[in-house]
This record gives C-alpha cells, sequence and structure tokens, in this order.
C-alpha cells in the first residue's frame, strides 16, 4: 500500500480491538465470530486531518455484507475511538490468486471514491439527521446532475461520513430490473412495476402498492422502478424514503417551523416511492400530511409506489381516506418463492458474484431454506464466507454444518413416505410396492434400502417403520438393516448404489 503520511502500525491494531469490542457489545456472538472477528487492522496514517484505520476483509462479500448489515455500528465504533476525523478503509484479499502466486497477503482496496471529493460535513450529525434542502429543493436530480455525480449514492467505499450525502434520491443502484429474478410468485408486482417504470405517472397504476411478508423483494422491486427511472431519465427527480424516515423528517420539521418547506419538497418530486407503509399505521398527523402530497403529487400526474407488509386494509389505524387514495391504482402482492424461483436466484447471485458452486449445492439451499430471499442470500453468503475463512471447499458437508441453524426451523427432518420415494425413484419402481407385498427381487431391494434409510435417518421406532412398509413387524426391519450392512461390506457396487442414494436424501434433509 502506498500511504501518504506517517504509519503508524502499532496502534492500528490497538485502534481497531477498541473499535471491536465496542461492535462485539451490540451483535450476536454468531454475527460477531462470523464477521468480524476475522477482520485484521492494516494500518493507522494520518492523512492531512484524517485518521484513517485500514482494515483487512477476507473477501468483497465482507464488505457487502458489513456496508449493507453494520454501516452505522462499525462508524459509530470507529469515530468513538478515532474521535470524528475517523475514517475506515477496507483492505479486501484477493482470493483467487493466492495459491498460485503462494502471496496469501495479496490484496486490493476497492475503488473509493476521489480522493478529492469532499467529505460532507456531518460529522455533528446522528445517522438519523438525514437533511435535505426543502426551501432549495436542490436534490439529486440523477446522473447528470454535476453537483451530486451518481457515485455518490452508490455504496461509497470510505465509510465514515460520505455514505450519506445532504441530499439524495436515497436509492440504492444495485436493486435493478436486471437482478429481480421472476417467479410466479412476484410476476405481476415486476410486470406493474416494469410498466410504471417505463412510463412514471402515466400508467393507471398510480399508485401503485406492493404487499407481502418481509425478505420477499419489496424493497428491491419499488427501488428498481426508481433506479430504472432514474437510469433513463423517465423524470427529474426521484425520492425514495421509508414511512418511518418520512414520519421521522416531518416530525423534526415541525418542531424546526420548516413544516411548510417539508411539505413542499415533497410535493416538488416526480416519483415518490414510500416503503413499509404500515408504520404509518397510527400516526395521524403524518397520514394527515401524506395525505395532501399524495393528492397533490397525484392530480398533476406524479408517479407514488408504495409497499407495506400486508393488505393496506389490515393495517390498523390508517385513516379511510388515506385507503381510498391506495384503491385508486393498483396492488399486487408477492408471494414467497416456489422452488424453481428460488434456485434461480441463487445461481444468479452466485453468478453475480463470480463464484462457482455446485448445482447440488444450490439445490440444498433451494430446498431446505423457503420462507424469503432474504434468508436464502444470507445462506449463500453465510458459507461463502465460512469458506474463505476456514478455506475449504464448499461441499455438501460444509453446507449442512454452516447452515444447521438456519435450516432447522424451516426444515423437518425426512420422512418415511419420503425416504420411500427417494429410493424408488432411483430404482424407478411405483412406490406402492415396497409398502405391498410383492417379492421380487428388485422390490425387495429398495424395500430393504428403504427400511435401512428410515432406521438410520428417522426417529421412529422400528414398530412404526415396519408398519409404513405394508404392516410388517419390526424384526423384519431388523433383518432388512443387516442385509442392506451385509452387502454394504461385502459389495462395492452395492456400497456405491447406497451412497447415491444417501447423496440424494442428504439434499432434502438437513
Ligand atoms: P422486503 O423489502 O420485501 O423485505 P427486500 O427487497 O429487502 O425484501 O429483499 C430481500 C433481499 O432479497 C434483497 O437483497 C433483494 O435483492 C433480494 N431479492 C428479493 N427478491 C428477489 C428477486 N426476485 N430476485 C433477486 N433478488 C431478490
Ligand atoms: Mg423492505
Amino acid at each position: 500500500m502506498n500511504e501518504r503520511g506517517n504509519r503508524i502500525d502499532v496502534t492500528a491494531d490497538r485502534a481497531w480491538k477498541e473499535c471491536i469490542e465496542i461492535i462485539r457489545d451490540n451483535v450476536s456472538g454468531q454475527s460477531f465470530s462470523t464477521w468480524f472477528a476475522p477482520l485484521r487492522a492494516v494500518s493507522l496514517v494520518e492523512d492531512g486531518d484524517d485518521l484513517k484505520l485500514t482494515v483487512q476483509l477476507p473477501s468483497r462479500f465482507y464488505y457487502e455484507w458489513l456496508e449493507e448489515h453494520y454501516f452505522d455500528l462499525v462508524r459509530k465504533s470507529v469515530r468513538k475511538v478515532l474521535g470524528p476525523t475517523g475514517r475506515l478503509y477496507y483492505d479486501i484479499v484477493i482470493e483467487q490468486d493466492d495459491a498460485e502466486r503462494g502471496a496469501p497477503g495479496a490484496s486490493m482496496q476497492l475503488p473509493a471514491r476521489p480522493a478529492n471529493e469532499p467529505v460532507s460535513g456531518d460529522d455533528e450529525l446522528s445517522n438519523d439527521d438525514f437533511r435535505m434542502s426543502y426551501s432549495g429543493a436542490s436534490f439529486d436530480t440523477g446522473p447528470s446532475t454535476p453537483e451530486m455525480p451518481s457515485t455518490a449514492i452508490q455504496n461509497p467505499f470510505v465509510i465514515p461520513g460520505l455514505r450519506r450525502s445532504p441530499v439524495t434520491t436515497n436509492l440504492n443502484g444495485s436493486y435493478t430490473f436486471e437482478r429481480f429474478i421472476e417467479g410466479d410468485c412476484n410476476r405481476l408486482a415486476r410486470n406493474a412495476a416494469l410498466a410504471i417504470a417505463q412510463q412514471p405517472g402515466k400508467t393507471q397504476f398510480n399508485p401503485f402498492l406492493i404487499y407481502g411478508g418481509v425478505g420477499l423483494g419489496k424493497t428491491h422491486l419499488i427501488q428498481a422502478i426508481g433506479n430504472y427511472v432514474r437510469a433513463n431519465k423517465k423524470a427529474e427527480s426521484i425520492m425514495y424514503v421509508s414511512s418511518e424516515r418520512f414520519t421521522t423528517e416531518f416530525v423534526q420539521a415541525i418542531q424546526h417551523n420548516r413544516a411548510s418547506d417539508f411539505s413542499m419538497f415533497y410535493r416538488s418530486i416526480d416519483l415518490l416511492v414510500i416503503d413499509d407503509a404500515q408504520f404509518f399505521g397510527g400516526k395521524e398527523k403524518t397520514q394527515e400530511e401524506f395525505f395532501h402530497i399524495f393528492n397533490a403529487l397525484h392530480q398533476s400526474g406524479k408517479q407514488i409506489v408504495l409497499s407495506a407488509d400486508r393488505p393496506p386494509r389490515d393495517i390498523e389505524g390508517i385513516e379511510e381516506r388515506l385507503l381510498s387514495r391506495f384503491q385508486w391504482g393498483l396492488s399486487a402482492d408477492m408471494q414467497p418463492p416456489d422452488l424453481e424461483t428460488r434456485i434461480a436466484i441463487l445461481q444468479r447471485k452466485a453468478e453475480d458474484d463470480g463464484i462457482a458452486i455446485d448445482n447440488e449445492i444450490i439445490e440444498f439451499i433451494g430446498h431446505n431454506i423457503k420462507s424469503n430471499i432474504r434468508e436464502l442470500e444470507g445462506a449463500l453468503i453465510r458459507l461463502l464466507a465460512f469458506s474463505t475463512l476456514n478455506k475449504r471447499e464448499i461441499d455438501l458437508k460444509l453446507a449442512k454444518e454452516v447452515l444447521r441453524d438456519l435450516i432447522k426451523d424451516t426444515q423437518v427432518t425426512l420422512s418415511i413416505d419420503e425416504i420411500q420415494h427417494v429410493v424408488c425413484d432411483y430404482f424407478d419402481i411405483v412406490v406402492d410396492l415396497v409398502r405391498a407385498k410383492t417379492r421380487k427381487r428388485e422390490v425387495v431391494q429398495a424395500r430393504q434400502i428403504a427400511m435401512y434409510f428410515s432406521k438410520e435417518l428417522t426417529q421412529h421406532s422400528l414398530k412404526t417403520i415396519g408398519l409404513h412398509f405394508g404392516g410388517r413387524d419390526h424384526s423384519t426391519v431388523i433383518h432388512a438393516n443387516q442385509s442392506v450392512l451385509n452387502q454394504i461390506d461385502t459389495d462395492h457396487k452395492y456400497r456405491q448404489t447406497i451412497e447415491e442414494i444417501r447423496h440424494k436424501l442428504e439434499l432434502r434433509s438437513r
């Protein structure tokens, strides 16, 4: 690294240790050991007025994950330890070349914002103190605005002070349509969203409201509208804001006698995207303000997009007149993804991140993590992090180990029925046969193997297992089990068959 200024490496370690202690108090043990314990301080240097602390991350995933999930916490801890001029930089280990060059320490710094770009002076502000110039209305109008290059909102690399620029659309540039996988679960919402993005304010979908459970892609999709509109210059001013933040800002505006600025600011927006509108529930004053903004925008043909975690009617404490406005346009729901969509999403994520990962691992994750897409992503990232950290290949064993606690809640163990299906599938025989009296050779073999796995992989008693195989008694199960074990010992080909079936079963169990 070519750092200007004095290197004070001795204290980098100590400074980071102090940061880490603060972080440790604020995250779960599991998160801490996964995401923070592996980080190493590289240097602490003075650069002009700034104190630059550089830490090394094992891979790019860390960078993305930390930015996404721990930005505030890391920033606060760095500030606390290094003071207001503290800045954190990341060094990222280059993985693929390590082996060849035998240089495990090889690293790169991700392209940071240009060094001469001013640090926004929000040092004194808490993170909630997001500032906008209401009266000047000089918010970001897109990539071409000279004061605000588009990079400003795309995860700037240097952490403290830079991420929140004073005025911004608040959009996360990675939430695009290209990265959004379409499936039965989200087709309507996605297609409507695209139509709106192509002609904001001009379709009959105004307002457009997406609702559905957590982690299903609502935020992604409504931001995709914003990003598309921005990239294709379909509208001038775009604002994405959560209803919570809208509420906080409104309250602050009132406190500072700037309610009319607030109101004017929002009325001047062409595409207003409000996330998690359920938080408007019970907030009468804010709803009233929003109601008027809504009317003003709608009347002048501006687009309004909303998301909520349930149908609007089910949100408590929403005024009737606002509810009826919501029904003017289109509501689309998002459902949990089906297996194919889950697999497609995982494949895409792996591809986007440039990771080679076996299909069977993808299938394993897809089969087992069903509830939502955020968890699906989390599982993949955790797996990658773990494999990078421990320098282990990603295989089924590792996947099971690492994802055990994620899967526990959602997955029941294999049932005898499932085992029978997998085994019969393997031998291409009808599943009813293993439950019947047939003594045909291949049926007997399949039955024995299914019994063997039922004994090994389920908690059921021998008696119960026997009952599932056409009411046979427990001694038959013992006999089958013994017979399988004997053949495994003596017959190489048979052993291989058993392993192949085991593998198929494992893909379905935790
Ligand atoms: P919600 O707002 O409904 O809680 P998010 O939009 O935050 O959910 O989605 C959670 C994560 O899953 C995000 O990282 C998002 O990019 C990803 N995601 C959701 N749906 C899809 C999809 N259809 N294709 C690709 N990624 C998706
Ligand atoms: Mg969301």
